[in-house]
């Protein structure tokens, strides 16, 4: 089975700056590319996965975040396809749910596609909805402190969730859980890879919010951050 990171990109991978829709206006978190690049030749694949409810809000289009994604892309310069599949959720939060984090559906539908190990996979997020994405999913969750708001406050806030306490107690003695900034990606992956159990599949399963005929998307997930 194969290992994975899901990552967030605003606050996580780009800087953060709200509905951004113009290419000139992405900026890399230092530590990015090295980062990317040493969990890469750990042999992790990589899906990008963002909210961008700006093109719910009519905001800007799709198009935009296509190009926005590819300039992150460039900018990281690392070997093509630099993601297995990417994920864009356009709705707002006030619009039918589909893929909007902390809806897991992207994830359980990478982990059943490509035949991931969820010991290994790991939901990398500045916020707590990426948080409550990556334990809904059942896979491992990393909060950074490169985003807008200090993150190690956000494992509470995903404990109001009953079917979350236990796998939260357990992320709570993770060491690397709440200072997790990109240059330390390879060595909490690694750490994490050594003493990480299995996030429990008993119980019930993880429900996958259905289709909102409202939700725009043309594009649920594809194949690279560009078409
Ligand atoms: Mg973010």
């Amino acid at each position: 089975m194969s290992k994975a990171l899901f990552l967030d990109r605003d606050g996580t991978l780009i800087i953060d700056k709200v509905y951004l829709a113009d290419p000139a206006g992405v900026e890399l978190i230092p530590g990015t590319i090295e980062a990317l690049r040493q969990v890469r030749n750990l042999g992790y694949k990589l899906f990008l996965f963002t909210n961008q409810s700006g093109i719910g809000r009519g905001y800007h289009t799709i198009e935009d975040t296509y190009r926005v994604n590819a300039r992150m892309e460039e900018l990281i310069g690392l070997a093509a396809p630099l993601f297995d599949a990417v994920c864009i959720a356009p709705e707002t939060s006030e619009q039918p749910q589909v893929y909007r984090k902390p809806s897991p559906r992207f994830i359980l539908e990478m982990r059943a596609r490509h035949a991931l190990d969820p010991a290994h996979c790991w939901m990398v997020g500045d916020s707590a909805a990426d948080i409550g994405a990556g334990l809904a999913g059942r896979i491992n969750v990393a909060a950074v402190r490169t985003g807008k708001q200090d993150p190690s406050s956000l494992p509470e806030v995903a404990a109001k969730s009953r079917a979350s306490v236990r796998h939260l107690r357990r992320l709570r003695r993770h060491p690397g859980l709440k200072s997790f900034p990109c240059p330390s990606w390879p060595r909490l992956i690694s750490s994490a890879a050594a003493g990480t159990k299995p996030p429990s599949d008993k119980g019930s399963s993880p429900s996958i919010p259905t289709t909102g005929k409202n939700c725009s998307a043309t594009c649920p997930w594809r194949n690279s951050a560009a078409p």
